[in-house]
């Protein structure tokens, strides 16, 4: 299957347009290939730095099948995409990964827990919604999740009351999760080839801005003991494991405020939480997803020097042409790396770019990092 890839001018698609395919693009072309981007969008982040784009929605057949035919390795950058088209082109003889068979499994987010808890890996207690009787089997706070579709916090809630049950209950197919007790949110990204090598890149850990469920800030290394990160690393791999899936696969865990590790969910593509293994990292993780689908050897995982990211979110109140503020300022500081995205249009809370800031000392790149999110804002042509 790999036999006939001519690395010398080898031909890569990318499903999805956003920053994700953007970076995985710009360490694509670092390495010679050529880039056709498949999204709805045009001019999209990811088309601005590669040779074409073909302009059409995820679900659309005959687009896929287009994408397809022209590259010699296809990848993705999202997970909500038609499944059916891939599925056929694989079987056909194409290189598709991760494999839309895998894909399929991690898409429903009940079929993919069903699937870690058969394998023993610790997640939290669930159960399926068949009826709105169940929302209050495991009683109140419940977390209830749709099983497919959701990202960045949507798709999921947090019922209180059975009064919450009745105003905003999710009215998709869905599951219920226990409430866990979270003492910090982790995350690992796994990289496995074909020959089932994985690379694991050191454990994260994640903060949360209180006012949505948008990852804020990703810290390395995370503030753990090393019993907690030895488990945080093998569970990991175990949950990668559990697919079989080629690619790059960001585990999100939690750690529980009695000390357990549990698995949350499983993303199948290069994540937020791995944005600083760019500046941070021997390989990236975008250079890393690369390496796998195109069946090269996996990069070396190891941490360079600490760092945190920081996502940067449209600004409240304002949507429309994105208006930058305090760059310079922002820029005067030491050993940050600023990424925009070129995303047309804000609106709150949207990630429009990330800055990672590097230092010998997590605590001064946190000190950095606060100052950073305080001067760089992005506003927007309207107020809204
Ligand atoms: P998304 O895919 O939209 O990011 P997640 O399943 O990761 O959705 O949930 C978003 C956030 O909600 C998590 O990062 C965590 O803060 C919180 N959360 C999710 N599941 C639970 C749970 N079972 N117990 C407590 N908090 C949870």
């Amino acid at each position: 299957m790999y036999e006939k890839l001519d690395y010398s001018k080898l031909k890569l698609g990318i499903i999805g347009g956003g920053q994700l395919g953007k970076i995985m693009s710009q360490m694509a072309k670092k390495m010679g290939f050529y880039v056709t981007i498949l999204d709805p969008t045009s001019n999209s982040p990811a088309a601005q730095v590669s040779d074409r784009q073909i302009v059409g929605s995820f679900f659309d057949k005959q687009k896929i099948e287009e994408l397809v035919r022209s590259s010699d390795v296809t990848t993705f950058e999202l997970e909500n995409i038609d499944t059916e088209i891939l599925k056929e082109l694989e079987d056909s003889g194409y290189i598709i990964h991760p494999s839309p068979y895998v894909l399929e499994k991690i898409q429903n987010k009940y079929e993919q827990k069903k699937l870690l808890d058969k394998m023993g890996i610790r997640v939290p207690k669930y159960k399926e919604v068949k009826s709105t009787k169940d929302l209050s089997a495991f009683g109140f706070p419940v977390v209830q999740k749709a099983k497919r579709g959701g990202y960045d916090g949507r798709g999921v809630v947090v019922l209180k009351s059975l009064e919450d049950v009745e105003s905003m209950a999710i009215k998709s197919e869905s599951f219920i999760e226990e409430m866990v007790e979270i003492d910090k949110e982790l995350a690992v990204i796994v990289a496995r080839n074909s020959q089932g090598e994985t690379r694991s890149y050191p454990v994260v850990e994640m903060l949360f801005d209180e006012r949505v469920n948008i990852c804020d800030s990703v810290v390395v290394p995370a503030f753990i003991e090393k019993d907690v990160e030895q488990t945080a690393l093998e569970v990991s791999k175990r949950a990668v494991e559990a697919f079989e899936g080629v690619g790059i696969f960001a585990v999100e865990l939690f750690l529980s405020k009695d000390g357990e590790i549990l698995v949350n969910e499983i993303a199948p593509r290069p994540h937020n939480s791995g944005h600083l293994t760019v500046e941070a990292c021997a390989t990236s993780q975008f250079e890393q997803v690369i390496r796998a689908v195109t069946n090269l050897p996996l990069g070396s995982t190891r941490l360079i020097t600490p760092a945190v990211m920081i996502n940067i979110l449209g600004e409240e109140g304002y949507e429309g042409e994105p208006i930058l503020e305090g760059l310079k300022e922002t820029l005067a500081i030491e050993e940050l790396s600023f990424h925009f995205y070129g995303k047309d249009k804000t609106k709150p809370f949207r990630k429009m770019g990330h800055m990672t800031i590097l230092d010998e000392s997590v605590k001064n790149a946190l000190k950095k990092a606060e100052q950073a999110s305080k001067t760089l804002k992005v506003k927007g042509s309207k107020k809204i």
